[in-house]
């Protein structure tokens, strides 16, 4: 028998390539989406999949189907989107696990929540092991996202302690590659978008600030590992342990991508956290997991795909 199995938030960057990895394993996979971030045509080439069924529809209201395992995904990810309107995107993340956690409950199906090395805020302790609490703040402007996953949590966990849910907590570290929305925002496809149109690059602040940046087939493989696997709630750690500057970025990019682009300085957002990498000991120790693409390849894949896109948007559906 198929499994059944719903991913949230499935038109975007990570629910599409999500779904097309399940699809490819056999299960039978239901995408809800409100389309808010994600797009048509991140799933336009998984359409005439008899297996695949896409229904529009907000996870902060209900949801009554029956299914065997959720992912739970929808939720904007780029500063710009989710601080566009900050009320939606805690309902997203609250109201959307309080619904997501019911339908598990009801369909006794395995939930996986995707949250976030913004759990950890601007973390004091690095790299962050999960057993970090954090330093958030909870009345700035990212904390509709980062409140909000952390409430996520927390309600996975109440509903694992009272209800018994079977349930997993995936903390993701910053995932890029193709098909993130070209207005996306984030620092990734800001650059490589930038670095193709000979546009400026816009470095916030002194590009000192640290990320580490994990391909999406790596994370996906992560997520998927974590799912299937007995007997661990999580909250694990799925991200790469490269760390590098925002400036270090910008030049590899430029390099990369062959392009003559300067740098622009633009003001650091407020409560941008100064440096992020995590400890993936868990996921090693428990996944067998640890990502398998260096920066380099994963930038040259992306490039690739910008390339493309930017020359004719609408050829690109798959890729
Ligand atoms: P994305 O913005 O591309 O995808 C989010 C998807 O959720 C979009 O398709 C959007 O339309 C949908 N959505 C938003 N609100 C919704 C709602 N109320 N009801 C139904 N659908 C809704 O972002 P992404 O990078 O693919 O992120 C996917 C998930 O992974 C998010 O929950 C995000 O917080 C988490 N995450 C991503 C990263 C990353 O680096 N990509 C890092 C940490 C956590
Ligand atoms: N950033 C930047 N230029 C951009 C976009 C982002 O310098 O055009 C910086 C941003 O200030 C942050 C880092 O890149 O320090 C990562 O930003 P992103 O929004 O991708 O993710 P997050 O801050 O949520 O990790």
């Amino acid at each position: 028998m198929k499994k059944k199995v719903l991913v949230t938030g499935g038109a975007g960057f990570l629910g599409s390539h999500l779904c097309e990895r399940l699809l490819s394993e056999g299960d039978d996979v239901i995408c809800v989406d409100n389309f808010f971030t994600g797009s048509k045509e991140n799933i336009a080439h998984l359409m005439g999949n008899p297996f695949f069924e896409v229904l529009r529809h907000d996870v902060t209201f209900p949801l009554y189907i029956e299914v065997d395992q959720i992912y739970n995904l929808a939720c904007p990810a780029s500063p710009i989107h989710y601080q566009f309107d900050p009320v939606q995107t805690t309902k997203t993340s609250v109201h959307g696990a309080i619904n997501m956690l019911g339908l598990a409950k009801r369909t006794k199906a395995r939930i996986l929540q995707a949250s976030t090395s913004e759990v950890y805020g601007d973390p004091e302790l690095h790299p962050q092991p999960e057993s970090y609490w954090g330093k958030v703040n909870p009345i700035g402007i990212r904390s509709c996202y980062d409140e909000g996953k952390r409430c996520a949590e927390t309600l996975f966990f109440d509903y694992y302690r009272q209800h018994k849910v079977d349930i997993r907590v995936a903390r993701i570290f910053n995932t890029y590659g193709p098909r993130m929305n070209v207005c996306d925002g984030r620092v990734v496809s800001n650059f490589v978008v930038q670095a193709l149109q000979e546009k400026d690059i816009t470095l916030y602040g002194d590009g000192s600030q640290t990320r580490s940046f994990c391909y999406v087939d790596d994370l996906i493989e992560g997520l998927v590992r974590l799912m299937n696997t007995e007997n661990l709630t999580g909250p694990v750690n799925l991200g790469s342990c490269g760390e590098f500057t925002m400036r270090e970025l910008a030049e590899k990019v430029v390099a990369i991508a062959g392009s003559n682009s300067g740098i622009t300085f633009e003001p650091l957002p407020m409560d941008d956290p100064k440096q992020r990498r995590p400890d993936i000991t868990l996921a090693m120790e428990k996944l067998a997991w640890e990502p398998a693409i260096a920066l380099d390849a994963g930038l040259n894949k992306t490039i690739e795909y910008f390339k493309k896109y930017l020359a004719n948007p609408e050829s690109l559906s798959g890729s």
